[in-house]
């Protein structure tokens, strides 16, 4: 079996917050395995929760719209979310449960080792960018190693806002040059402290 597969498996059947109570089902994340570029969004949502697929509700056809604009679909890329379980209603996730789903979203990445992460939203942009206001920092990439981490409002804020959507796009706009300036950068280990900010536009 795949290590991916049994960490699928370990998501399905965990019971570490109370949001295991209310799921249908688990959301683990899906994509290839050797994907250079990761999307990380919040939680999973109603549809999410129903059919246990990332991004398959409005904001996942946003998402796709988004990604056939610069030439790749879904099948291209890695999707996950900071927590596996949907919240009841939709409310944000608590930092218990945040806490709760970290080890599993930490071996997801060292499972996947993208070249390319781009965070969707305050939750996953905290991971990298603690403390930042994402109104200040999207579309601004960040190179830690060899590792280029992007900040992106979530789509679903530019469907809520119709304003953010150029905005959205615009940074949604940037990635083809990530993806080519990251193939650039020598194979390195990844030095997460020693983060500092890209200016490549
Ligand atoms: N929003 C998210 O953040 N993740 C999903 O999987 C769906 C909607």
């Amino acid at each position: 079996m795949l290590q991916l597969d049994v960490l699928y498996e370990e998501i399905r059947a965990c019971q570490k917050c109370q949001l295991a109570q209310g799921r249908t089902n688990a959301v683990p994340g899906e994509g290839p395995e050797n994907a250079s570029i990761m999307f990380i969004g919040e939680g999973p949502g109603f549809h999410e929760d129903r059919q246990g697929r990332p991004f398959v509700g409005l904001a996942g056809q946003y998402l796709e719209e988004l990604l056939g604009r610069i030439g790749l679909s879904r099948a291209d890329v890695y999707i996950a979310n900071v927590i596996k379980c949907r919240p009841p209603g939709n409310r944000d996730p608590e930092p218990g449960e945040v806490e709760a789903c970290r080890p599993f979203l930490d071996r997801q990445i060292e499972l996947i080792r993208p070249r390319v992460v781009v965070t969707l939203g305050r939750f996953s942009m905290a991971r990298y960018f603690p403390g930042a206001s994402i109104s200040r920092i999207h579309g601004q990439p960040k190179r830690a190693g060899g590792v280029i981490y992007f900040p992106m409002f979530h789509p679903a804020a530019a469907l809520h806002q119709p304003k953010w959507r150029s905005t959205v796009e615009e940074d949604f706009g940037k990635l083809p040059g990530l993806l080519a300036k990251v193939e650039e950068i020598q194979e390195e280990k990844p030095e997460p402290p020693q983060a500092e900010q890209l200016s490549l536009f």
